[in-house]
């Protein structure tokens, strides 16, 4: 049996898919691969890859699946991928989830599990537009569940914090919709591989919980 954890988790925006990450690599020392925070990388340096996918995500909408596949590819030989890997929003597509299979069998690798993180609409769309990331470091608040000490201040490093531009109303139910097109059948095609978790609960303590028991079984 193999100790790598090897995980996805797949939900849709605002299912605290990356609050739950960091919570995961404070516990095991694996490789966090966020194909949107690569992406939002990649359009702060103003490269042509950043450049494609600059506008694709202001409106929502997914970038080609050739594209990010390629940077999950190379971001999963690195080093510190060797422990095991959170893929947090990505595969978002079957075309991915395909192209992702070939590249961990190209690696001699296996996926352990797919996290799904499953929350009502309601709460994905009140959390999306009152969510609140950090200029300096990663962390994410949230102006109704989890708000700063001090408004539009980090607690952990003091810088300010921002809301992201596809965080507004009319993208965030855009971005809902996508998810539902093109990201739910996702769902079947690992439920048929047998490798589906799926987490009903809208407390990310819980959803750790409930994950790291699967983990250890
Ligand atoms: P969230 O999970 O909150 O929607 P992400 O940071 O994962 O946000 O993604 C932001 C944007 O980056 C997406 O709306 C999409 O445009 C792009 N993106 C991220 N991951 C992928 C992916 N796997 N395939 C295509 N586009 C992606
Ligand atoms: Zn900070």
């Amino acid at each position: 049996m193999s100790t790598e954890h090897n995980l996805v988790f797949l939900g849709a925006p605002g299912a605290g898919k990356g609050t739950v990450s960091k919570q995961v690599l404070a516990k095991y020392p694996l490789a966090h691969i966020s194909t949107g925070d690569l992406l939002r990388a990649e359009v702060a340096a103003g490269t042509e890859l950043g450049k494609k996918a600059d506008a694709l995500m202001k409106s929502g909408q997914l970038v080609p699946d050739e594209i990010v596949a390629g940077m999950v590819r190379s971001r999963l030989t690195r080093d510190d991928c060797k422990a095991g890997f959170i893929l947090d929003g990505f595969p978002r597509t079957v075309a991915q989830a395909e192209l992702l299979n070939d590249a961990l069998k190209a690696l001699g690798r296996k996926l352990q599990m797919v996290v799904y993180f499953k929350v009502p609409d309601e709460m994905l769309i009140q959390r999306l537009t009152a969510r609140l990331n950090c200029r300096g470091c990663d962390a994410i608040y949230n102006k109704l569940f989890m708000p700063p000490k001090v408004e539009g201040i980090c607690d952990k490093c003091g810088s300010p914090l921002y809301q992201r531009s596809d965080d507004s109303l009319e993208t965030a139910k855009s971005r809902l919709q996508v998810f539902y097109k093109q990201t739910l059948p996702l769902i079947d095609f690992y439920e048929k591989s047998g490798q589906l978790l799926t987490i009903e609960s809208t407390s990310s303590s819980e959803i750790l919980t409930r994950l790291i028991e699967a983990l250890e079984k």
